[in-house]
């Protein structure tokens, strides 16, 4: 079975869009030191070019959490592989993701994170599938609401593969 990979969203608006969201952010921070928290490995891509657009100071931190493996469906189980390196108590925390689909990974890390009291927590999403919500999530940034289809590229993977595309794909199998 062949493999093709269809553009949904092309490098120049994901790029534009992502410079958009940096603007707004730094605006809504202004005066305050935002704590970028990003979810590997999906969410890297968009957190490093996020972040250089950026303007207020900015600090990182990283964390994993299981995900899909090979398959194209959201097992509902959700198992932290790296904790955050720091601290978040007190601090102006911003979740970095790729993408909220079910919701279930990003509701279960965010009512975690809340634990440890930071000052504040928002999230930040460089796509979401709202048709394909389980469990309701807030999400205060969004870069593109997108279609039910499973997507590659700036950091999403089909089976590891594709992550380094510069542009938004769906998979396509012919
Ligand atoms: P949720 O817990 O919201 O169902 O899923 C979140 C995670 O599932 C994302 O961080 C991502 O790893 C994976 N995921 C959901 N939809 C897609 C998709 O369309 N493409 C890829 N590559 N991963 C997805």
């Amino acid at each position: 079975m062949g493999e093709r990979i269809e553009v949904l969203v092309p490098e120049e608006e994901v790029n534009a869009r992502i410079r958009a969201l940096g603007e707004q952010i730094s605006r809504d921070y202004a005066g305050k030191q935002i704590h970028l928290v990003c979810v590997l490995k999906g969410g890297s891509f968009f957190m490093c070019e996020l972040a250089k657009r950026i303007t207020v100071p900015v600090s990182l931190d990283f964390m994993s959490v299981s995900s899909y493996g090979g398959e194209t469906k959201s097992s509902g189980v959700v198992r932290i592989v790296k904790d955050l390196d720091e601290p978040i108590q007190d601090k102006e925390v911003l979740i970095v993701e790729d993408i909220v689909d079910s919701g279930r990974t990003l509701s279960y890390l965010m009512e975690m994170l809340r634990d440890r009291k930071p000052k504040s927590l928002r999230l930040c999403t460089l796509l979401d599938k709202p048709d394909r919500r389980v469990v309701p999530v807030e999400v205060n940034y969004t870069g593109f609401q997108i279609p039910d289809a499973f997507v590659v590229g700036y950091g999403l993977d089909y089976d590891q593969r594709y992550r380094n595309l510069p542009y938004i794909g769906v998979v396509r199998f012919d």
